[in-house]
């Protein structure tokens, strides 16, 4: 199993490009270090070490322009804030695409496609993804439709950046790819898998604050736990996202 994975997964199977603010005025100091690269996070992390998947990252401002590697410039038109530069997008992505040849480009925008679970498996079976964040007011268009980017969105709200929706993305198809969660079993049974939010969990001690687990998952009738499960699975899904409820509905027919 384990060679099948590495074959997938490693060497710059994952290329992000950082706006790093440091960078320019104060050389010394590093990139800061993302958490999902820690080795200290059990999931990411540990599989990071275990060379089950890898990430590039590439600083747009090697390939800014002039003296002062300017990556931005005004908006044409007017307007408020700074724009990426098409060209030196263009040039960061052509260098990150040397190296990942088939890799889907994927730029982080609030305007994107929504992050789902189904779009996170799609990319988990790729061989490997090209992220690029954005800063400022995003980038120049022509850059997005030449090099066919696709947008994504991690929410509908704004960030500064995207790096933070970058990490967001990593760490949901991360733990997807084989390997990296212990039980592959528990991974079917999360929310939105089978288009259901997930059941509600519980573990010891059996009474908390005068609250008993519910008795049927103590009964070790594993048809009727699983009974239980789903009609719960079902009740909250259509209590808290009747987007959801509806969807599968459509699905179903
Ligand atoms: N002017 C842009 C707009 O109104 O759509 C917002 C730009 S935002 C301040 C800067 C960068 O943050 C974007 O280029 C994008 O890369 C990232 N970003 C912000 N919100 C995001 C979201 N919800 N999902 C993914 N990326 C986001």
């Amino acid at each position: 199993m384990a060679a099948l994975l590495l074959s997938a997964v490693v060497a710059g199977w994952l290329s992000m490009f950082e706006y790093c603010p440091f960078s320019s005025t104060r050389p010394t100091f590093a990139p800061p270090r993302d958490p999902i690269r820690s080795e200290s996070d059990p999931l990411a992390g540990d599989a990071l070490k275990r060379g089950l998947w890898s990430l590039d990252t590439v600083a747009l401002r090697d390939f800014g322009i002039g003296r002062h590697r300017q990556v931005d410039d005004t908006p044409a038109g007017g307007g408020a804030g700074m724009v990426l530069r098409a060209d030196v997008v263009a040039a960061a992505l052509d260098a990150a695409r040397a190296t990942a040849a088939e890799a889907p480009a994927i730029y982080l925008s609030p305007r994107g496609e929504p992050l789902t679970q189904a779009l996170v498996r799609d990319f988990a079976a790729t061989p490997g993804l090209i992220l690029l964040a954005g800063r400022f007011e995003g980038l120049d268009q022509r850059v997005v439709e030449a090099r066919a980017l696709r947008e994504v969105s991690i929410g509908d709200y704004v960030l500064s950046g995207g790096e933070l929706a970058a990490m967001v993305l990593i760490d949901a198809v991360v733990r997807l790819l084989p390997g990296v969660v212990g039980k592959a079993a528990s991974l079917n049974e999360e929310s939105f898998e089978a288009g259901l939010l997930e059941y509600p969990q519980y573990t010891r001690p059996r009474e908390w604050e005068g609250v008993e687990i519910p008795q049927v998952l103590l009964s070790g009738d594993h048809k009727r736990i699983a009974e239980w499960r789903r009609a719960e699975a079902e009740r909250i899904t259509r209590e808290r996202r009747p987007d959801l409820w509806r969807a599968r509905g459509r699905k179903d027919k």
